[in-house]
């Protein structure tokens, strides 16, 4: 039998992905070695935002928003879609302009937002110190519960006509169509996706990928404590600076009160464990932002890993040097927003269809000539 798509992994994005797929037709079979949305999935933050480094960036995260949006009506509650808004916070007079050049960026994209003076947003968000001088207020950005999230997508995908084989883990592609399992089977496919997130590595060696870990904390349950998921404006330099540990302020009020305390990014330091230091630094980073979050019950603090290309945007499309095997991975911090856009920029490129976005920015092609094409080999389980 030959499988017409196989996807490798059943994180956000690829149950996104076999969503898409099933919707038209193309009869996707998922592998997925642990727990569906147990990986990187189960591990962030679920903030629903749009950025805007670069054009492409926002346009993939823009369309990301706009689709979960557009299905909040038929969300399942445990799925916890809120539209709490974000709001990116100003230190000084230099970050109230950077806010208000944002504001401009968002407009622009017919994006609602407004700026807050400090009065504003004191009265928005008491307990926020009173040395910020404004925001920018973002109101239909939302959260959501990601590992929940993810089944769903997964569930519905199964719905629309996907396989699940639950407990299956690639070990290598072929570009002949094989799929080598680690039990010793190989399946065959006329395509094939990887969406393995950190993992596609070890299925496609010498792909642009690198881990960047985060930790993250979370609190006993405070009720409207804060409203807004609140973001520094300096998150946007400590999530596309290349190299160095960097910490942000970024709290998100839960559905069960509690509140969910980021960010931090590392990329040399890959290993499970929480570094305490780090974790030490970003609460500081929390508690000069919210001076009364310190008095607070902590309650327990975790890390994940992002799959992290070199400019950040996903990889979207064939893999250089095959014609079988498709890439769906490299979602960064980002990818719990995008992986309704993606699935369905991906999707439309499999079923020959044209993408409503342009998928040149997010073509794996444009690191072809800085990495090594992966060999189609056979390799043992790692
Ligand atoms: C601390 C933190 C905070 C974050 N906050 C946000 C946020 O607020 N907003 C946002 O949009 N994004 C956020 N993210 C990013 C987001 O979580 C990731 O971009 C997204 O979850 C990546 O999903 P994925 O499906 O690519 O990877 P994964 O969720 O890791 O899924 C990959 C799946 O593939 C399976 N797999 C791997 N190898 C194999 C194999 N060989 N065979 C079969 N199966 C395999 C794994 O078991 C796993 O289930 C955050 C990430 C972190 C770490």
């Amino acid at each position: 039998m030959t499988y017409p798509l196989i996807i490798i992994g059943a994180g956000i994005i690829g149950s996104a992905l076999a969503e898409a797929c099933a919707h038209r037709g193309l009869h996707p079979t998922v592998l997925e070695a642990g727990i569906p949305s147990g990986g990187t999935t189960a591990a962030g933050m679920g903030h629903l935002v749009v950025l805007d480094d670069n054009p492409a960036e926002m346009a993939l995260s823009r369309d990301g928003l706009q689709r979960w949006r557009a299905r909040r009506g038929s969300l399942p509650t445990e799925v916890e879609y809120r539209e709490c808004g974000t709001l990116w916070l100003a230190r000084d007079g230099a970050e109230l302009e950077e806010a208000e050049r944002k504001a401009l960026r968002y407009q622009a994209e017919g994006l609602p937002c407004r700026l807050l003076n400090a009065r504003e947003l004191a009265a928005t968000e008491p307990n926020l110190t009173t040395t910020l001088a404004g925001a920018l207020q973002v109101p239909g950005e939302a959260v959501i519960y990601p590992p929940v999230a993810g089944r769903y997508l997964l569930d519905h995908a199964i719905t629309l006509g996907a396989t699940l084989l639950p407990g299956t883990r690639a070990v290598s592609v072929e570009e002949s169509g094989a799929v080598w399992l680690d039990d010793g089977r190989c399946l065959l496919a006329e395509r094939i996706v990887i969406a393995a997130g950190c993992a596609s590595t070890a299925l496609l060696p010498g792909l642009p990928l690198a881990p960047r870990k985060g930790q993250l904390l979370i609190t006993d349950r405070y009720p409207a404590y804060v409203r807004h998921q609140l973001v520094e404006l300096g998150y946007l330099h400590s999530a596309h600076s290349s190299d160095a540990d960097s910490v942000a302020f970024n709290v998100q009020p839960r559905a069960t009160g509690q509140l969910l305390i980021g960010s931090s990014r590392q990329y040399h330091d890959t290993s499970s464990q929480i570094d305490w230091a780090l974790l030490q630094r970003m609460l500081q980073r929390a508690f000069d932002y919210l001076p009364g979050l310190h008095a607070l019950q902590g309650l327990r603090a975790w890390c994940g890993v992002r799959p992290a290309t070199p400019d950040k945007l996903p990889l979207l499309g064939r893999a250089p040097g095959h014609e079988r095997v498709w890439l769906a991975t490299g979602h960064e911090g980002l990818g719990i927003t995008t992986a309704l856009a993606s699935a369905e920029l991906l999707a439309s490129l499999l079923a020959d269809e044209r993408p409503t976005l342009d998928p040149t920015p997010f073509d794996p092609a444009r690191f072809a000539a800085r990495s090594t094409v992966p060999a189609p080999v056979k390799a043992e389980a790692s």
